[in-house]
């Protein structure tokens, strides 16, 4: 029953990936064949207004249409194209259908004659046929226009210039490479799963300190093996003798070593003897030996000997007492437990250091002692014989607990996972990046800062505004090394932390997958997929080489991570960070023009709060866009929430760390000034090393207070005829007083409302 849950777990997870991908594919190839096709359709509409306006130039009337002349003109006007055109049929119709004039070039009559009729059926503007535009784009737009007033018509058919052929052409191979590409991913998924998997059942089953199998797993196993046919066999228990003593002179490590050196030993026995073990708990094991009861004893008196002969670190020795019982004709675990216990029992009363095998009458014997006389140690088998996990008879419920994986388990190795694994990468890859934030937001703000000193906006145009930051020779430096230095921070933070999870090997992929969301205007997320993604296809793929020959694993390195890795990152960008960075964009985009036809300070609150999003990624530049749009349409009132939405994240961080220090890193207080500063110059991107590090509790504060502001300043009335420039275009806006408070209220939102959610820092106060 859990194997089969289990296995519909497993195939679901691989299906949602294949789909997630095999999704992401046929997307990506919509969007490909989408703009290929519109580009096909301007140029075949180009080309068919050329040559209709040359036959009619040419012939003045339908009765003076001469066939071979025709043919003449249309063979010089392809003649003028002939270098670009890759693909071309034309006909001219008379209404009645008769062939009037043909190109020589017609090669596929069949396909142009259906082609034609659906043309009839559906006009000319149906384009592309059906399923065929998906499947490497076989066939073209075709275009008919009617000549003499519409006695006949000119059909153009298959249309083709060299350069979309040749993209036809690449998009057929791309797709034979991304189905490659789709299986090396779905094998290293499953790869990864299956590893995965086979830790968390490790784990579920082994005992941590000795390596032998817990008690859970024991239980199944003994419960298998009482459903084979078990012949020879017999049940063991063993308890190390005073234990506590050892722990109490020589200390709890030593008392470690002394339970992991006792496992080897049971475990070598096990190897000579066939059968299993496992750790029952504290000092004590259990045992199957495939050896009759007399047997047994003899293995089990042989390892009392050896253990006493043994001389562990610091001088320490130690004695074991064993008991034995065979497995007869006994059929429940219960009562074969309590009679190896009995015998344990009776070689600690014997003097310990010793094994006894199972008599009649023993176990009435020791019940009796455990009651009265023995206390402790009565207690303490008794314990070992009735378990609460274990069932007194009966194999089913032991069979449910075969290699099963509790979901407390699963949610601890994930934050193990997350917080020995994810964090620190993370946190390395915000430590690399910070600097790049800085350098470039303090340059840009300077950029600013000396325009605004050396012209007077006020007296410019909105179109010489736009040019705000580059208008004199030196602030447009600064901007250029500025806008330089900020293309370098989604690369290294995606690169460092890619090496934070897999080391260097992955650092080259990482960095490259964040330079890749730069055009993807994936931001701050798109960097951490891609940190993400090159850390575990690194890893993976390390995992793979290294089952491989020497000579491949040495070459590894330099040859095969580096190109796998790389194409394993284009497919994920182009397949999956882009397609979906469009889709969110579109969304918000609507969501805008929506906001818009509901009133001023919903779209005001809406553009402010998207600012805030993402931070530099998709939906930050659909608000900026929209913003800048705005402006040039003379709707200044919508720049001016835009700005406000940019402006409060790194100045409600800044405030935050000001009433809060306690919740930030010394490292992160330090960068307070120039965050401030980068904040008063609308530069966003300011906040990026605090998102990085807590996206889910700063985004939404910072969303909040962006919205508060933006909705404040739609209502205050403010307009803002510049696109950037942060305080420095304060003296050209409409009710700035207003607008600076408008910004002081939604940072102090943002700022109260990280106070709340954020947890203390470590080094804090410090
Ligand atoms: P006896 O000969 O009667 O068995 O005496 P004992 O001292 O060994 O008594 P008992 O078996 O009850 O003691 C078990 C001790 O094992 C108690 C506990 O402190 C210690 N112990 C349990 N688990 C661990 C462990 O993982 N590591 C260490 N170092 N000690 C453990
Ligand atoms: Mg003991």
């Amino acid at each position: 029953m859990k194997h089969k849950k289990r296995n519909i777990q497993i195939i679901s997870i691989y299906a949602v990936i294949i789909a997630a991908f095999l999704g992401s594919t046929v997307l990506f190839f919509r969007i490909h064949t989408s703009v290929l096709k519109s580009s096909i359709e301007a140029e075949t509409n180009l080309f068919a207004s050329l040559l209709h306006n040359t036959l009619v130039h040419e012939f003045p009337g339908f009765d003076a249409f001469d066939k071979e002349k025709a043919s003449a003109v249309i063979q010089k006007t392809i003649n003028e194209h002939e270098e670009e055109i890759a693909d071309l049929d034309i006909w001219v119709f008379s209404s009645d259908g008769t062939i009037l004039s043909e190109d020589q070039s017609i090669r596929n009559a069949d396909g142009a004659a259906r082609a034609l009729q659906t043309a009839g059926e559906s006009g000319a503007e149906e384009g592309w046929l059906g399923t065929q535009e998906l499947l490497l784009l076989r066939k073209n737009y075709y275009v008919i226009r009617p000549l003499f007033e519409g006695k006949a018509d000119l059909v153009i058919l298959n249309y083709c210039v060299e350069a979309h052929a040749l993209q036809r052409k690449q998009a057929a191979m791309f797709l034979g490479v991304m189905v490659t590409l789709l299986l090396l991913v779905t094998v290293l998924i499953a790869n990864l799963i299956n590893n995965y998997r086979t830790q968390l059942i490790r784990m579920a089953t082994t005992d941590e300190l000795t390596g032998l199998m817990n008690r859970k797993a024991f239980n199944a196993e003994i419960s298998r093996f009482f459903e084979s046919d078990h012949k020879d066999a017999s049940l063991f228990l063993l308890d190390i003798d005073f234990f506590k003593q050892i722990n109490d002179s020589k200390g709890h490590a030593a008392g470690d070593h002394a339970l992991r050196f006792l496992a080897d030993r049971i475990q070598e026995m096990i190897q000579s003897c066939g059968g299993f073990a496992g750790r029952w708990g504290g000092d004590e094991f259990i045992g199957v030996l495939n050896q009759d009861g007399t047997n047994a004893l003899r293995s089990l008196e042989q390892l009392c000997r050896t253990i006493e002969r043994s001389e562990l670190p610091e001088g320490l020795r130690m004695t074991i007492s064993a008991g034995t019982a065979d497995f007869g004709k006994e059929t429940e675990f219960t009562a074969l437990s309590e009679k190896a216990d009995a015998a344990l029992y009776t070689a600690k009363e014997n003097g310990r250091n010793q094994a006894k095998l199972y008599q009649k009458g023993m176990m009435s014997e020791t019940v009796s002692v455990s009651e009265s006389a023995m206390p402790s140690e009565s207690r303490k088998t008794e314990s070992v014989l009735r378990p609460e996990s274990m069932p007194d008879s009966g194999t089913d419920q032991l069979n449910e607990t075969e290699e099963t994986i509790e979901p407390e388990q699963v949610r601890k190795k994930f934050s193990e996972i997350i917080r020995t694994k994810l964090i620190p990468s993370i946190l390395s890859g915000v430590h690399w990046m910070a600097p790049f934030v800085a350098g470039g937001g303090i340059l840009i703000a300077l950029a600013f800062l000396f325009d605004a000193a050396s012209v007077d906006l006020s007296s410019l145009s909105v179109e010489a505004r736009a040019q705000f930051g580059s208008i004199t020779p030196l602030a447009a430096a600064l901007k250029d090394l500025g806008g330089v230095t900020f293309n370098f921070m989604l690369p290294v933070f995606a690169g460092f932390m890619a090496a934070g999870l897999a080391g260097e090997d992955a650092f080259m992929a990482g960095f490259v997958g964040g330079y890749m969301t730069i055009e993807s205007n994936s931001g701050f997320v798109g960097a951490m997929i891609a940190g993400l993604a090159a850390g575990l296809i690194a890893n993976e793929i390390q995992q793979f080489t290294g089952r491989l020959p020497a000579f491949i694993r040495k070459a590894a390195p330099i040859v095969i991570y580096p190109v796998f890795n790389l194409i394993l990152m284009q497919a994920i960008t182009t397949l999956m960070i882009t397609p979906v960075s469009a889709m969110i964009g579109h969304l918000f985009s609507d969501l805008l023009s929506k906001a818009e036809l509901f009133s001023e300070a919903a779209a005001g609150g809406l553009s402010a709060m998207m600012m805030a999003v993402d931070m530099g990624g998709i939906v930050n530049k659909v608000a900026y866009n929209y913003g800048v749009n705005g402006l040039l349409a003379n709707r200044t009132k919508i720049m001016a929430s835009v700005m406000i939405g940019g402006m409060v994240p790194p100045i409600g961080i800044f405030l935050s760390m000001l009433l809060f220090p306690g919740k930030y890193t010394n490292e992160e207080r330090e960068r307070g000034a120039g965050v401030l500063f980068m904040g008063l110059s609308f530069i966003t991107e300011g906040a990026l090393p605090y998102v990085f590090t807590d996206p889910l509790r700063v985004i939404p504060c910072c969303m909040a207070g962006s919205a508060a502001a933006g909705i404040l300043s739609a209502v205050c009335g403010c307009h803002l005829p510049a696109p950037h420039g942060g305080i420095f275009v304060f003296p050209v806006m409409t009710h700035a007083l207003l607008y600076a408070i408008a910004l002081l209220i939604g940072s102090a939102i943002t700022a109260v409302l990280l106070g709340f959610a954020k947890k203390p820092k470590q080094d804090s106060g410090s």
